[in-house]
C-alpha cells in the first residue's frame, strides 16, 4: 500500500468532503508557534490554518498537508543531476511542468527507498555499484544504504545514470500528503484547524535533513502563507456519545494532539464526564505542551492530569509508568465505563501502555492476564479502546 493509502486507512474511512487531497484547500496560515522551550530537544509546533465556511471536522479527526520539498534539497537535486530546472517533463496526468516544479511539489526526493535504486539499476544494468544494491541477495546492504539517504545522496554518489529528467518519474515516487491529528475542537475554533506537529530535523552522511512536511511547516509556513490541505474524518477514534462516561487518554509528546480537541469539545459541550489525561515528554520546563490551557483545566476541576517528564529525574518515567502508579483508580473508572484511548507514537509507546493497562485491569480485578486480556477484548468491542498510533 502506498504511504499515502496507508496514512489515510490509520486515519479511518473517511466521509466526504469538498476538498480532498486532489483537490486541496489552499488554506491560509493564521499562526505558527514553536511550543517546546529554546533549550528543548524536540521541536514541536502549533499550527493553526483557516478554513472556508462549511468545511467541517469532528474531534478525533485528521488533517492532510500537502508538502513541497524545499527550494535547497530541489538545488541540491538539480546541480548532482547537472539540471538547470527549466527542462520540460511530463507529469503523472502527463501536463507539462518544469524539472524544478516536478522535484519541488510532485516526486519524492527525500527518505530514500529501495524501490527508488532498483528504479534507477534499470537505467545501467551494467553498473557494478547499482548492482550491488539491487536484488534479493543485496536486500540488507541497500536497506542500509538507503537509512538517512535522499535521492541526491544516489545521484551523487552514481553520476551519469540519469540521462532525461523524464525518467525521474520512473525512479521517484510521488510526493504524498501527510496525516496530522486535530488538536481543536471546532465547536471552540469555529474557522479553523488546530495542528501540534514535531518537526523532524537530524544530520547524516554530512548533511542537514528535514522531514518534508513537518520541515515546510516549521520553515517555510509563515503567517499569511498558504498550505494546500484536506480534512479527513476517523470514525474510529471517537469521544463517548454520551457525556458522561469518563475517558482516559494517554497522548505523550505529539500524542496530545486529538485529546485537547477532546477537552475543548468537552468544555464547550460542559460535559459532566470525568478527564483524565496522561502526558508524557522529556522534560517540564523546557516541553510541557500546552501546559497553561491542561492547568487551567486542572485548575478548574475539569481535568485531572497525570505527567511524566522522563529526564526531569534519574530514573526515566514515562506514561505507562504513570499508569502503573494509578492502576487501582484507572481500573475503578474502566469499572464505570470509562473509555481509553492512546494517541502518539506506535513503535514502543502504545505497545508498554497497552501492557500498563492489562496489568491494571489484572490487579483491579485481582483477576489472571488472561481475564484482563479477555476484559481488554470486550473493550474493544464496545470501541471503548480506542487508538490513533503513528
Ligand atoms: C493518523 C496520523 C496522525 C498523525 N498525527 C501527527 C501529529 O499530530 N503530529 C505529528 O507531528 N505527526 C503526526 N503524524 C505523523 C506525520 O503524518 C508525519 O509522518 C511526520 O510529520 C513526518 O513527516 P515528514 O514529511 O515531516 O517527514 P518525512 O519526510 O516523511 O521523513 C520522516 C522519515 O525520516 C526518517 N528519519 C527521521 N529521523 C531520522 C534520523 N534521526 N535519522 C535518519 N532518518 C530519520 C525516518 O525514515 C522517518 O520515517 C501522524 C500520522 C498519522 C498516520
Amino acid at each position: 500500500m502506498s504511504e499515502v493509502l496507508e496514512q489515510e486507512a490509520k486515519a479511518g474511512a473517511g466521509h466526504a468532503q469538498k476538498y480532498t487531497r486532489n483537490n486541496p484547500y489552499h488554506s491560509n496560515v493564521n499562526v505558527n508557534v514553536q511550543i517546546t522551550a529554546e533549550g528543548s530537544e524536540k521541536e514541536t509546533r502549533h499550527v493553526e490554518l483557516a478554513l472556508e465556511e462549511g468545511m467541517t471536522y469532528t474531534p478525533g479527526d485528521a488533517v492532510g498537508i500537502i508538502p513541497e520539498n524545499r527550494p535547497s534539497a530541489v538545488e541540491d537535486v538539480l546541480k548532482a543531476l547537472g539540471y538547470k530546472g527549466d527542462e520540460r517533463v511530463l507529469d503523472h496526468y502527463k501536463v507539462e511542468i518544469s524539472l524544478e516544479e516536478a522535484l519541488r511539489n510532485r516526486l519524492t526526493t527525500g527518505k530514500l527507498s529501495r524501490g527508488a535504486i532498483t528504479q534507477m539499476a534499470k537505467l545501467a544494468p551494467e553498473h557494478e555499484g547499482l548492482k550491488g544494491l539491487t536484488g534479493p541477495d543485496n536486500r540488507a546492504k541497500a536497506e542500509d544504504y538507503c537509512w538517512g539517504r535522499e535521492f541526491v545522496d544516489l545521484a551523487t554518489d552514481f553520476p551519469g545514470v540519469v540521462t532525461d529528467p523524464q525518467q525521474l518519474f520512473n525512479i521517484l515516487p510521488r510526493l504524498t500528503p501527510r496525516m496530522y491529528s486535530i488538536s481543536s475542537s471546532q465547536k471552540a475554533h469555529p474557522d479553523s484547524v488546530h495542528t501540534t506537529v514535531r518537526v523532524i530535523r537530524y544530520e547524516a552522511h554530512g548533511r542537514d535533513r528535514q522531514g518534508v512536511a513537518s520541515g515546510h511547516l516549521g520553515d517555510r509556513s509563515e503567517i499569511g502563507t498558504t498550505m494546500p490541505i484536506f480534512l479527513h474524518s476517523n470514525n474510529n477514534f471517537r469521544l463517548p456519545e454520551n457525556s458522561e462516561t469518563p475517558v482516559i487518554m494517554i497522548g505523550p509528546g505529539t500524542g496530545i494532539a486529538p485529546f485537547r480537541a477532546f477537552l475543548e469539545e468537552r468544555q464547550v459541550e460542559g460535559a459532566k464526564g470525568k478527564n483524565w489525561l496522561f502526558f508524557g515528554e522529556q522534560r517540564s520546563k523546557l516541553d510541557f505542551l500546552y501546559q497553561d490551557q491542561l492547568e487551567g483545566m486542572v485548575k478548574d476541576g475539569f481535568l485531572t492530569l497525570h505527567t511524566a517528564f522522563s529526564r526531569d529525574q534519574h530514573n526515566k518515567v514515562y506514561v505507562q509508568d504513570r499508569i502503573s502508579e494509578n492502576a487501582k483508580a484507572v481500573y475503578e473508572l474502566l469499572e464505570q465505563g470509562a473509555y481509553f484511548y492512546v494517541c502518539g507514537d506506535a513503535t514502543r509507546m502504545a505497545k508498554d501502555v497497552e501492557l500498563a493497562l492489562l496489568d491494571a485491569i489484572a490487579q483491579g480485578s485481582n483477576g489472571t492476564l488472561e481475564h484482563a486480556n479477555e476484559y481488554l477484548a470486550s473493550m474493544k468491542k464496545q470501541k471503548r479502546y480506542q487508538r490513533d498510533v503513528y
